[in-house]
């Protein structure tokens, strides 16, 4: 959602973009006043994505946002004037095809449900979400999704499991007023996760205390890629380092997190502070590097490529990666410079560390050792010298 005031042309057209850049799908854009929904028609015809009006207590804005051409409007219909308002707005959708997005928050239930909010706040927000459906249908409207918020993450998973069992429309997902840039996305995260985990969820939004509208997709973004639901541009794992990192792990991985941004191919790069499991710990990456104090190594699907200076890793790594493209999704590898590598990481491995691999072959030999002791130990038998006497059949 965008922050600006929307009048504000330049300014929400600028977030705009920059939400679109993120990867944000839709855009919702506030409309409080008859000036937002003036600046509507032309935010709708240059936006590149589509656009939601964001309506509260005024449904003749509703009416106007839909004739203003709004891909979608948002609104409450238990703060909209009651239900005759609700059917006027609806009716315009209507003849307009406009979708709605009916929006229940834990903040501004209906009166009715006040009390049971106090005793059952997730049936409340629930009974709020399921009367809101059905009169929608009285309308003989359905072409909506329906959206529930809390600021409580517990609520929002309880609610929205309950609901989604509930009606047939498609959910929208959203912590309310999540909070800062830090905690507001691990709620999110573990909130909608949860959710979308489960397989509940159509559309996101995270809800953050920054002016950088685009932070929010990115936080969006990582979730659904967390998640694999959906793919966008590289994925970067770093280790979290320990006491065995032997370079400056922090400034490598931003560069890295910076240039990967200029990909748009779902490729995994890894980023290991040292050489202690080889690069077993990421093996399945396309690409990544490992260093040591001067010097490093560039791998790709568990094999390496090659070996470098420690203040050239970054760029080797993305020569490597470019080389890869050029080369129509090909490693290039060049046999003597992987040949270095191996034996610099076989030289600069530390064969003492305590890994889990290390530990299970460890426990693996002994295990073998103990069998092949007590075969060695167990009683032979003289098959030809067993009794025979009371047997049915005697050996001849
Ligand atoms: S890769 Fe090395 S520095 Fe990073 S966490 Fe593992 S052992 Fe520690």
């Amino acid at each position: 959602m965008t922050k600006t005031e929307t009048a504000n042309l330049t300014e929400t057209m600028a977030q705009i973009h920059r939400v679109a850049e993120a990867g944000a799908d839709i855009v919702r854009v506030a409309v409080p006043r008859a000036e937002d929904v003036e600046a509507l028609k032309t935010i709708v015809a240059q936006s590149p994505i589509p656009v939601i009006a964001d309506i509260h207590f005024n449904h003749t804005l509703a009416i106007k946002a839909i004739e203003a051409g709004a891909h979608c409007v948002r609104l409450n219909p238990g703060n909209i004037g009651g239900p005759d308002k609700v059917a006027e707005v609806i009716k315009v959708a209507k003849a307009h095809g406009t979708p709605m997005r009916i929006g229940v928050n834990s903040g501004s239930l209906p009166a009715h449900l006040r009390d049971l909010e106090y005793t059952d706040p997730i049936e409340a927000l629930v009974s709020a979400a399921v009367g809101f459906v059905e009169l929608m249908e009285r309308l003989d409207f359905t072409d909506f999704k329906v959206s529930m918020k809390s600021t409580s993450v517990p609520n929002t998973i309880a609610s929205n499991r309950r609901l989604s069992e509930r009606i047939p429309y498609p959910l929208h997902l959203g912590i309310t007023e999540a909070g800062t840039k830090w905690a507001g996305s691990l709620k999110s995260a573990v909130g909608l996760g949860t959710l979308l985990a489960d397989g509940i969820g159509d559309t996101v939004r995270i809800s953050l205390s920054t002016f950088h509208a685009e932070e929010e997709v990115k936080v969006a973004w990582e979730i659904l890629k967390a998640l694999k639901l959906r793919e966008r541009g590289p994925v970067l794992i770093a280790c979290p380092t320990c006491g065995r990192l032997q370079f400056d792990m922090d400034s490598v991985v931003n560069e890295v997190e910076h240039r990967l941004e200029a990909y748009a191919d779902p490729i995994e790069v890894s980023v290991l502070g040292c050489g202690v499991n080889g690069i077993g710990e990421a093996r399945h990456a396309d690409f990544g590097i490992s260093g040591a104090k001067d010097a490093g190594v560039v791998f790709s699907k568990g094999e390496l490529i090659r070996k470098v200076k420690t203040e050239n890793l970054v760029d080797a790594l993305f020569e490597e990666i470019d080389k890869y493209y050029a080369a129509g999704k090909t490693i290039v590898l060049d046999e003597r410079s992987a040949a270095e590598a191996r034996l610099w990481l076989a030289e600069n491995e530390d064969m003492t560390a305590d890994t889990p691999e290390r530990r299970a072959a460890a426990e693996k030999a002994k295990a073998d050792e103990e069998a092949a002791a007590a075969l060695a130990a167990a009683p032979k038998v003289d098959e030809m010298a067993s009794p025979t006497a009371g047997r049915r059949f005697t050996r001849t």
